[in-house]
């Protein structure tokens, strides 16, 4: 099983937080090609919430720190973004034990997933976050590279029309954009591997 200590989750968390820091404006072009423009400031402002809780989420056990987040993206991301990545999150808390195996991980992962799906009323290949998450599930459950996962996921959302979300109202004129959430996925990926396999 994996332990990840206080300090440990401290540093994901921190990690987290600084790629959506460092990405806003990427995030803010993306969500202006296919959306309202607003998912940059949504993820920050999400982050800036978690981040002046940090201390009080990374001394909880791995699910509460989870289940925790999660809330607080939900309370303060004013997007559709916020309530899905608050959904895994929380699922996330609910199904992990506080030292989790390999196969827990995916399988409280996949879980997680559907609960977005749940949702989110929506499916894979939909131009959505979910088509990230569910290629990482993937290669996590397969031992694949999760970050070259994730990135290509991210990119094949490029050629995808959007079905559910805003972009979804632009039909056909989704085409030829990364979605914003995808992206926003493969940042925390990269974030939360960068800490965990060094
Ligand atoms: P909003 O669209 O409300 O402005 P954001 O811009 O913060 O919220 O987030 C948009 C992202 O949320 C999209 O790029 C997409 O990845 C994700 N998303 C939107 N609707 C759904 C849905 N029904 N299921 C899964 N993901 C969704
Ligand atoms: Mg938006
Ligand atoms: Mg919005």
């Amino acid at each position: 099983a994996m332990a990840i200590d206080e300090a440990t989750r401290r540093r994901v968390i921190a990690a987290v937080a600084q790629a959506m820091f460092d990405h806003v404006e990427e995030l803010t072009a993306l969500d202006q090609a296919i959306g309202d423009g607003d998912h940059g400031l949504n993820m920050k402002r999400g982050f800036e919430a978690v981040m002046a809780d940090i201390d009080t989420h990374a001394a909880k056990p791995l699910p509460e720190a989870l289940s925790g987040i999660g809330m607080a993206l939900v309370m303060k991301v004013g997007g559709a973004s916020g309530p899905l990545y608050g959904t895994l999150l929380m699922t996330l808390g609910k199904q992990l034990p506080a030292e989790p195996t390999r196969a827990e991980l995916v399988s409280a992962f996949g879980a997680a997933i559907e609960a977005v799906k749940a949702r989110g009323k929506s499916d894979f290949g939909q131009k959505t976050m979910l088509d990230v998450l569910g290629p990482v599930h993937a290669a996590l459950r397969d031992g694949g590279d999760l970050d070259t996962t994730a990135d290509k996921a991210a990119d094949a959302t490029v050629p995808l029309k959007a079905i559910r979300g805003r972009a979804s109202f632009l039909g056909d004129r989704s085409i030829g954009h990364m979605d914003p959430g995808a992206r926003s996925s493969a940042l925390m990926i990269h974030a939360i591997t960068n800490v965990l396999e060094t």
